[in-house]
């Protein structure tokens, strides 16, 4: 392994001005970021270790909840106002990893987990998110995990995590910090599709800090619900995953819909045809059908995953009539 410094901070401004180096990166619960060195894919040669900084879920003055960057993703998931207002988002972490890994791993890092495509993994692949303008070799490759929707001709990755599924459905934003102030960016905005740049997964600037997501209050008389389809029943990435938030009238019409998809695309897809569709309509088997084909006029299968669409659909279309309280 190559020598790095390692530095701990104690405070946000602190570990900002530690990481003021060309080369730097924060360490979470290491989860992910220590594999990749192992593997020689990530060579900082600095490591700010930011397990310190502060770890709270509080209440916003808004009435959302404020979840910071070094919570562990347990934490999250057991906390009891999560549980109660935003059951999906305890459910989506759940669904991921291993209780061993959700105790190490924090809110932040899980953010900004890597792909899992083999391909990034293997040095001796081709893979223009390890190496940009090496070449795509899950393109044409065993493609079976990879993305099906908003996909590029460098890269057909999707990224990893179940929680941030949930929180694009959630309408979360993401809080950070760097030497030159704060900012705040819609968790929707915050990864990228790959384009001509698939070496950068978020709009992440260099030497920023994620300091914490914001969820905002729930809105009155909505369900939520989280459903991930894997190969196995447990520590595997989703096949696909669905979150959806739906509100439904006293008439049984639609007043509020956000669904995201995991597993499929780059970042979370917000199924945003899908919910324009739906909104204002009756909840009903062929509402839900044809608002979920709408949406997956933009889906380009590769060679080994058509198999995701119906999965998708059949996913979508089951977690919405859940949601429909079986009135479907
Ligand atoms: C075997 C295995 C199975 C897994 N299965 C799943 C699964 O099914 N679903 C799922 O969602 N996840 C899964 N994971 C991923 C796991 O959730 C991530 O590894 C974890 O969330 C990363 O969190 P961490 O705190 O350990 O991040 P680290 O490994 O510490 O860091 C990851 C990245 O985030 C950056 N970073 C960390 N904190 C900050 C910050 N505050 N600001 C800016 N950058 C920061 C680091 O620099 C690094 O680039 C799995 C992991 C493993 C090893």
């Amino acid at each position: 392994m190559k020598p790095f410094a390692y530095h701990r901070a104690d405070a946000a401004d602190q570990a900002v001005k530690q990481a003021a180096h060309a080369n730097a990166r924060y360490l979470g619960g290491g989860t992910n970021l220590v594999d990749l060195m192992r593997e020689g894919i990530e060579q900082p040669d600095v490591l700010v270790d930011i397990t310190a900084l502060p770890h709270e879920i509080s209440r916003t003055s808004e009435g959302g909840l404020r979840i910071d960057g070094a919570t562990r993703n347990t934490a999250v998931a057991a906390n009891l106002e999560i549980r109660r207002e935003f059951p999906l988002l305890s459910r989506a972490i759940l669904a991921g990893a291993s209780a061993q890994i959700r105790n190490m791993a924090t809110v932040a890092g899980n953010l900004m987990q890597r792909t899992r495509c083999a391909y990034f993994y293997d040095q001796a692949a081709a893979c223009n998110k390890r190496v940009p303008g090496s070449g795509c070799d899950a393109a044409g490759g065993f493609n079976r995990m990879h993305a099906i929707l908003g996909a590029s001709a460098d890269c057909v990755a999707t990224h990893p995590s179940d929680m941030c599924v949930a929180l694009a459905a959630l309408d979360a934003t993401v809080h950070l910090c760097s030497e030159d102030g704060d900012r705040a960016v819609p968790l929707v905005e915050f990864h990228r599709l790959p384009g001509e740049h698939p070496e950068r997964d978020t709009v992440l600037r260099e030497g920023e800090l994620i300091t914490a997501v914001s969820i905002p209050a729930a809105p009155g008389h909505t369900r939520s619900s989280y459903r991930k389809v894997r190969d196995r029943a447990s520590y595997a990435f989703a096949l696909v995953s669905v979150a959806a938030v739906v509100g439904l009238s006293t008439d049984g019409t639609i007043n509020h819909v956000r669904v995201a998809w995991g597993g499929v695309a780059h970042k979370p897809w917000r199924a945003t045809r899908l919910e324009a569709e739906l909104l204002g309509k009756p909840l009903t088997t062929d509402a839900i059908a044809q608002a979920i084909e709408l949406e997956l006029q933009a889906a380009v299968p590769l060679s080994d995953n058509a198999f995701k669409l119906p999965l998708l659909q059949r996913t979508t279309a089951a977690v919405l009539a859940e949601l429909a309280g079986g009135a479907l």
